[in-house]
């Protein structure tokens, strides 16, 4: 399967690449900066630390109208179980825009809430699917160590496991354990994939991300100051080692990691200093960051570069206005391991050479 992605890649490396028209597929939403965690490989600790006004819901119908279909729409924070009105936006989002595919971040805190919203979700007429994406960070004494947070690991168990048993009968349903590896748990990744594999629950992998050590060639002036408070990368070279550790989980697992086997690897090349198989095709265009104060970015690793308010909350508008067009241009050069934007950006290649494969799913903190 790797020999024939790569031969793929290397053919596609001879395909010249067309920048897609800025036309939303996949959206970021921060419905709320509000968190009952302090994780300390968070890299939004600046905004959780200082909360800011959320978008009301009338705002997020009026946003949602005004853009046309969405691909993926990845619900994040903050916490956003934590907002009370987080079922009212899943339908906004799922009916006026005909979302393929709803993805909602989260800690696991508050398993009754999510519960409750996937039953709601399978109550909708079918089409669509909803991801619960819950975060793992190792084994209890790591995970709470890492989130501060006593129990957590407890309630987020017992979330994944409830879902989990749930999923069966939800054919429009998911839920998987996200782990981002640092150097403060790269010694749990074996027998935290033990776990869940006992468990039954699909388990996916990411480097934890800051501006300071993922990005390269964002002009200063626009560069977003996100990175993890105290926490960081293992050392560059230990990661192939590590890579080949989860391929090695993957493999007994039954190769259920697909696309995210992959887009490690491109993560590892680019850290060491390799240059990405395909460009950031996806930022700016086809997917976008909108922040729970209405602000809008092409991702996370660049600033907000205007807000829904001067736009009267028509995100088409400002989409194709002229602060984003200026903002495509300034992110002309830049490469970053985000992985939500190298998922999005390999799917557009992929769709310009005429190969639509399974489609993971865009994600973000949580
Ligand atoms: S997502 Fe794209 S635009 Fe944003 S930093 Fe990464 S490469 Fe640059
Ligand atoms: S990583 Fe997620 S759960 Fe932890 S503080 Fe940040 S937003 Fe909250």
């Amino acid at each position: 399967m790797r020999r024939l992605f790569s031969r793929f890649l290397s053919a596609q490396k001879n395909t010249p690449v067309r920048y897609p028209e800025p036309r939303l597929k996949d959206l970021i939403f921060f419905v709320t900066d509000r968190c009952n965690m302090r994780c300390s490989h968070c890299m939004f600790w600046r905004r959780i630390d200082n909360p800011g006004p959320e978008l009301t819901l009338e705002q997020i119908s009026a946003l949602a109208r005004s853009i046309p279909r969405l691909r993926t729409v990845a619900l994040t924070g903050g916490e956003p179980f934590l907002r009370h009105d987080l079922w009212e936006m899943i339908e906004t989002f799922y009916l006026q825009n005909r979302t393929s595919h709803v993805q909602i971040d989260t800690n696991g805190s508050m398993p009754d809430r999510m519960l409750e919203i996937l039953d709601r979700f399978a109550d909708l007429q079918p089409g669509g699917y909803l991801t619960f994406q819950v975060s793992l960070d190792g084994l209890k004494e790591t995970h709470e160590r890492l989130r501060r947070s006593p129990g957590s690991f407890d309630r987020a168990v017992t979330a994944l496991q409830a879902c989990r048993e749930r999923q069966d009968n939800t054919p429009c349903f998911r839920v998987v354990a996200l782990t981002d590896i640092h150097r403060e748990n790269v010694t749990e990744i074996e027998p935290l994939a033990d776990l869940l594999s006992r468990l039954r629950i699909p388990h996916v992998y990411d480097f934890v991300r800051g501006v300071d050590y993922s990005t390269w060639g964002i002009p200063p002036e626009i560069r977003a100051e996100e990175d993890p408070r105290d926490c960081g990368l293992p050392p560059v070279e230990d990661l192939p080692d590590l890579v080949e550790r989860i391929a090695a989980v993957d493999l007994r697992e039954g190769g259920q990691f697909g696309q995210w086997m992959e887009q490690l690897r491109i993560q590892v090349d680019l850290y060491r200093g390799g240059k990405p198989p395909f460009p950031c095709l996806s930022a700016g265009r086809t997917a976008g960051v909108v922040y729970s104060d209405g602000s809008v970015a092409a991702c996370e690793f660049t600033r907000p570069f205007a807000h829904l308010g001067d736009y009267r909350f028509d995100l088409n508008a400002l989409w194709s206005g002229p602060e984003a067009a200026q903002r495509r241009k300034e992110i002309a050069s830049c490469r970053c391991t985000h992985s939500c934007f190298l998922l999005t950006s390999h799917q557009e290649w992929l769709e310009q050479t005429g190969q639509v494969p399974a489609f993971e799913s865009v994600e973000s903190s949580g």
